[in-house]
């Protein structure tokens, strides 16, 4: 098996894209996993609320199965990171998503707990995922993900019956017509396009404010090729026609379910740019000077460092750009 160093995209290690965790997808589709796992001594559970998670010191608070399994509980996978102290070298990890959690303790030393209810706070993926493990990265973004689609696919899109969850939390059946869905991810491009100076031009939306640029994005529509898609996209927003599109990796985004793919494209006639004015207000060419003179004087901000964007502009800029004063995508 390859190594995670192995297998980079060229824009390396993306903050959402961390995946130490096995999954174990043929282990949780056998009956009875979860509760299996529940009982076990190195089972650790993620408590999920309004997409928040519990932080303390940096790192997700995992507590113990306490009582019987909740409904609507979730197999994330086994770690092969310490949890604790102690604990062992590997971690069954389990999701619950609920509003009604017991209080949470981080850990306990000697019988003691180490950190109170109220030392944890309950953060954001996009907040706080630049700074966690890549253990905690990843299974954060794959519990936000999974919970994110349980919650607005409760019900059979082929009859409107109620489905059950399955295969510990990875698949709704149906119980009138058997039909089963599996979770679903909305793969988006987004791309950095240069011109043959090596500017790159950047987009503010209308639903930003004024000073916010980023990268031009979209969603790939059915029955459309990735490329194409970049294509169109770019075309959309902001009048250019570009070719030469190259892949430089991705991210998930489950703000609610999205698959970011990041994309570098060149266009022949910069000089054609336009933004669309519907989703997009203004398009702007950018020399490296000039990027780093306007994001350092506060001219403009920049997506924060959990995002594709983020990582496309500084794959383009060569290196790191100072800091955001916003954290939005
Ligand atoms: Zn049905």
């Amino acid at each position: 098996m390859r190594t995670p160093e192995e297998i980079l995209p060229v824009l390396g290690r993306l903050p959402l894209a961390r995946a130490e965790v096995d999954r174990g997808c043929e282990a949780r589709a056998r009956e009875g996993w979860l509760e299996q796992v529940w009982a076990r001594d190195e089972a650790r559970v993620l408590w999920v609320s309004g997409g928040r998670a519990p932080v303390l010191g940096g790192q997700l608070v995992l507590t113990r199965p306490e009582g019987e399994l909740p409904d609507g509980a979730v197999y994330l996978g086994r770690s092969t990171a310490d949890v604790a102290p102690g604990t062992g070298p590997r971690a069954e990890l389990i999701l619950l998503v609920s509003e009604d959690h017991p209080p949470l303790r981080a850990g306990e030393a000697g019988g003691q707990p180490v950190a109170e209810p109220e030392d944890i706070a309950w953060v954001g993926l996009r907040e706080v995922a630049a700074a966690l493990t890549d253990r905690d990265a990843g299974v954060f973004a794959e519990a936000v993900a999974i919970a994110n689609w349980h919650a607005v696919h409760t019900h059979c899109p082929q009859c409107g019956t109620p489905t059950d969850i399955t295969q510990s939390g990875w698949v709704r059946v149906c119980p009138r017509d058997q039909s089963q869905h599996f979770p679903r991810t909305d793969p988006a491009i987004i791309v950095t396009v240069t011109d043959h100076q090596d500017r790159v031009l950047l987009g503010n939306n209308v639903a930003w404010g004024p000073r916010m640029y980023s990268t031009l994005a979209g969603f790939v529509e059915p029955g459309e090729s990735l490329e194409a898609a970049v294509v169109r996209e770019v075309h959309e927003e902001s009048n250019l026609r570009i070719h030469s599109p190259v892949y430089l990796g991705s991210q998930p985004w489950p703000f609610p379910q999205s698959l970011m793919l990041g994309y570098t494209a060149v266009t022949d006639h910069p000089e054609d740019a336009a933004a669309d004015r519907e989703e997009v207000a203004h398009v702007r060419w950018f020399t490296r000077e000039e990027l780093a003179q306007a994001v350092g004087e506060g001219e403009i901000t920049l997506p924060g460092s959990a995002s594709i964007s983020r990582a496309l502009i500084e794959h383009w800029f060569g290196g790191a750009l100072p800091e955001p004063r916003t954290l939005q995508n």
